[in-house]
């Protein structure tokens, strides 16, 4: 049977535990004169609010600091009972109204929720003694006023107000001698009365005083001004400070002349202490104690906002590999981790003007400001990177750390908070993907190559099907009679927005997304169907044109990649052999079985497999006979090396060395990246076969190649 909802266990009956408990723990703090089940049956409406607040979709600030406020209103004045209240909220909330929902959230939630209280009570209060105060200060100035009519009356209605008030009242001479104080007030400054009517106002200085406390002082008591409002600290003969609002008003005689000085006070030293302290909580990481993002932001826009000539550097760090501590050493022990890691980074930033945050996880920032941080925030990343090189010690083990900055610095007042710190995390991203335990300077393209990535990213499955992608064709030709044997396909993206764009754009991004898998099929069969096209024009002769088509990692592990290619070319009536799939080096090396399986597959069907980039990935070259590979295609890089001439011999016995070992291997050997005819020859001498580059023609539209096929078969 499911619970009732007013069940046993129901979500009523919970709220109403949680009110039970909530009462007990502040019911001796009230001064409330109901009973302790009245007093319960006040604070339940509270606690439904507190559940509703706890549950909502959108967190609701002004509904908690309501329940805050209504706090003062059922007599919990005492900073004692705001502190049970938060402590009860904190421990119970949750558990009692918060069933079924996710506990982490929760949990922020309540934090959350706990400072609106806080705020909402300090609010109250301070409201109300203010009216409180006022009520009094009318009450001694007719005391004053009605002295000639009834002045006994009155004046034991004074005293009464005088001796039972719970804030401190006295009463001095325009000269300051103290004439007349209550007992609040002796009990709060922790002296006798006799000993502080020996004291005069004017010794009453401390060093926190507002500028404009004596001066509003002066103007009272020469009668210019009838009263003032202040905070105010005072010390206590044992040192400790005693701090108040203070409100004075001036009492003048029956003529209008003053007379007397009328001071009211409040002890509000807890309440500024728990403020201070939620102050602390609400700006500083619970577990580091190191100040945290809503603090560092507030700094940062300070700094942005500083005046001409002032700057600003910033470090975004990021520890490498941290998930990994996490994921095998427990939580607690990235706990740890992180613990050291901002002690130390705390002792990196200790010059005025420079501090470090946690913004949350594994990232920290330190911020330097002033008019020179061009030079000081690369020492400030140096220090950060030296800080990480010892190991951490945690349960015994040594932990390598290792982090990887994005420096962001420049002149104050050019760019938002966020701006900032965008730049600063895409840059540390910057130095992650460069290998990471190294720091990056931001720049600002490659902001906006970043930014952009994101774009496209989300552009891209709209861009397929809208047909933004058309391919371009690179001849490859025959080093030995230079006629065209057949050519690459090479992806590019019409984009609305940034025009052409080229495969290294958008390629990992698609890889990525998985898009890759239907952006290649359609590559696959254009490229096929081009393919058809030259046939039928040339003819399917002794050395039919054939089409090269690159095939992405991701490519090789879907399962359909066989079939699919299989239907592509039956479908073009294309037979196998005018296919060259190209599959980059790296892809392969290490490849299990079960990897090669569908490029096995391929082979034996008659499509030609070419390893492409080959000489960029260490593979073992010994590694090669298990590949079902029939083309090696050498990387740019050897052409490259081929430019300055003489070429270097160690480079080009490389190239030799490679070639002979392919051919005795049975592999063709294809160069890319063919620039200038010296280059041709050179590689032609060494023995390569086919070659693809500018020096014959950069990648165009099909019927370049038409033209080409045609001058060199034709001339
Ligand atoms: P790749 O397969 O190594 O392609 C050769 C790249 O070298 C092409 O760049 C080509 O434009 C460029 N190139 C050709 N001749 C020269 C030359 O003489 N000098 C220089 N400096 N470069 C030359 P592109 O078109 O930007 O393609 C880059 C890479 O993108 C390709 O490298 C390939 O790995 C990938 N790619 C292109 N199209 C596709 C596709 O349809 N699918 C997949 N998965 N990858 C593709
Ligand atoms: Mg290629
Ligand atoms: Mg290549």
């Amino acid at each position: 049977m499911t619970a009732q909802p007013d069940g046993p266990d129901g979500p009523e009956d919970r709220l109403r535990r949680f009110a039970t408990i909530w009462s007990r723990a502040v019911f001796p703090v009230t001064t409330t004169s109901s009973t302790r089940p009245e007093f319960e049956a006040e604070l339940l409406p509270l606690a439904r609010r507190l559940s509703e607040v706890l549950r909502a979709r959108a967190f609701d600030a002004e509904a908690a600091k309501e329940v805050g406020a209504a706090l003062v209103d059922a007599h919990c004045t005492d900073p004692e009972a705001l502190s049970r209240t938060l402590d009860c909220v904190d421990a119970y909330l949750v558990l009692y109204c918060g069933e079924g929902g996710d506990q982490e959230d929760l949990r922020a939630r309540s934090a959350r929720m706990q400072h609106a209280m806080a705020a909402g009570f300090a609010q109250a209060l301070r409201e109300r003694t203010l009216a409180e105060q006022e009520a009094i200060a009318q009450a001694a100035l007719k005391a004053q006023g009605v002295v000639a009519a009834a002045l006994h009356a009155s004046e034991a209605r004074f005293r009464a107000v005088f001796e039972g008030a719970a804030i401190g009242i006295g009463i001095a001479d325009l000269d300051g001698n103290i004439l007349q104080v209550n007992e609040a007030l002796t009990r709060m400054f922790g002296l006798t009365d006799q000993a502080m009517r020996r004291g005069n106002v004017r010794e009453w200085t401390h060093p926190d005083d507002a500028p404009q406390t004596w001066r509003l002082y002066d103007e009272l008591v020469r009668g210019e001004r009838e009263h003032y409002h202040l905070e105010k600290a005072f010390y206590r003969p044992d040192g400790t400070v005693l701090w108040t609002n203070l409100t004075v008003s001036l009492l003048r005689d029956a003529d209008g002349d003053p007379q007397y000085q009328l001071a009211l006070m409040e002890d509000t030293t807890e309440r500024r202490l728990l403020n201070l302290r939620l102050r602390y909580e609400a700006t500083h990481d619970a577990l580091t104690g190191l100040p945290n993002r809503s603090f560092f932001f507030e700094r940062l826009e300070k700094a942005l906002g500083a005046g001409e000539g002032q700057r600003f550097g910033l470090c975004y760090l990021d520890l490498d590999g941290f998930k990994t501590v996490n994921d095998s050493l427990g939580h607690a022990a990235g706990d740890r981790l992180l613990v050291e890691v901002a002690d130390r980074l705390q002792g990196c930033a200790t010059a005025p003007g420079e501090m470090v945050a946690r913004l949350g996880g594994d990232e920290f920032v330190a911020l330097t400001t002033g008019p020179d941080t061009a030079q000081e925030v690369d020492e400030l990343a140096e220090r950060i990177m030296n800080a990480l090189l010892a190991p951490v010690s945690v349960d015994g083990r040594e932990l390598t750390v290792r982090g990887s900055i994005g420096i962001v610095e420049g002149p104050a007042g050019e760019r938002s908070a966020a701006e900032v710190l965008r730049s600063a995390d895409i840059t540390m991203y910057r130095a992650k993907s460069a290998g990471g335990n190294r720091y990056e300077l931001a720049d600002p393209e490659a902001d906006a190559r970043a930014i952009t990535r994101h774009g496209l990213t989300t552009a891209l499955p709209a861009a397929l099907e809208r047909g933004e992608f058309f391919i371009e064709y690179q001849p490859l030709v025959h080093l030995g009679d230079g006629s065209v044997r057949g050519a690459e396909a090479l992806v590019r993206w019409l984009h609305p927005q940034h025009g052409v764009l080229g495969p290294d754009r958008f390629i990992p991004l698609a890889e990525h997304t998985g898009l890759i898998v239907p952006l290649g099929r359609w590559v696959l069969e254009q490229s096929v169907r081009q393919a058809r096209a030259w046939r039928e024009r040339y003819g399917d002769g002794a050395d039919p044109l054939r089409i090269n088509v690159n095939l992405s990692p991701c490519q090789l592990t879907h399962p359909g990649l066989v079939q699919d290619t299989v239907d592509i070319l039956e479908r073009a009536g294309v037979t196998p052999d005018a296919l060259c799939l190209e599959v980059t080096e790296s892809a392969l090396i290490g490849a299990d079985d079960d990897l090669l399986k569908p490029l096995r597959r391929l082979a034996e069907m008659g499509v030609d497999i070419a390893l492409d980039d080959f000489g960029t990935g260490y593979s073992n070259l010994a590694n090669l006979r298990r590949l079902p590979v029939s083309v090696l295609k050498l990387d740019r890089s050897f052409t490259q090396s081929m430019q300055q001439f003489p070429a270097d011999p160690v480079d080009l016995r490389i190239v030799e060395g490679i070639v002979s070992l392919a051919h005795g291997l049975d592999l063709a050997v294809t160069v890319e990246g063919v620039e200038t005819g010296a280059q041709a020859e050179q590689l032609r001498v060494l023995g390569c076969d086919t070659a693809q580059g500018w020096y014959y023609a950069r990648p165009g539209p099909p019927d370049r190649l038409h033209e080409l096929a045609l001058v060199d078969t034709t001339g």
